[in-house]
C-alpha cells in the first residue's frame, strides 16, 4: 500500500498515511485532528533514503596574492 505524506496547515505538522491510491486525495486529518491538510508528493513509493547531500562548496577566498597584485 503506498504511503502518502501530508502536512497540516493549521499546526504545521507533517504526517504520513498508508492508504489505497483511490483514497490518496481523500481528506486526511492530522494527528491533532485538524482537517486543513495538504498532500505532499515527495514520499510516494520511495524505498531507502533518497537524501543525497549536494551542498556546493564555497570557493576558496579571494585571489589577490595569486594574481600578482601583491608583488
Ligand atoms: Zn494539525
Amino acid at each position: 500500500m503506498p504511503r502518502y505524506e501530508y502536512r497540516c496547515r493549521t499546526c504545521g505538522d507533517a504526517f504520513e498515511l498508508d492508504r489505497p491510491m483511490a483514497e490518496s486525495s481523500a481528506p486526511a486529518a492530522c494527528p491533532e485532528g485538524h482537517a486543513d491538510t495538504v498532500r505532499l508528493l515527495s514520499a510516494v513509493a520511495v524505498t531507502g533514503s533518497a537524501a543525497a547531500p549536494a551542498a556546493p562548496r564555497a570557493g576558496g577566498g579571494g585571489g589577490c596574492c595569486g594574481g600578482g597584485c601583491c608583488g
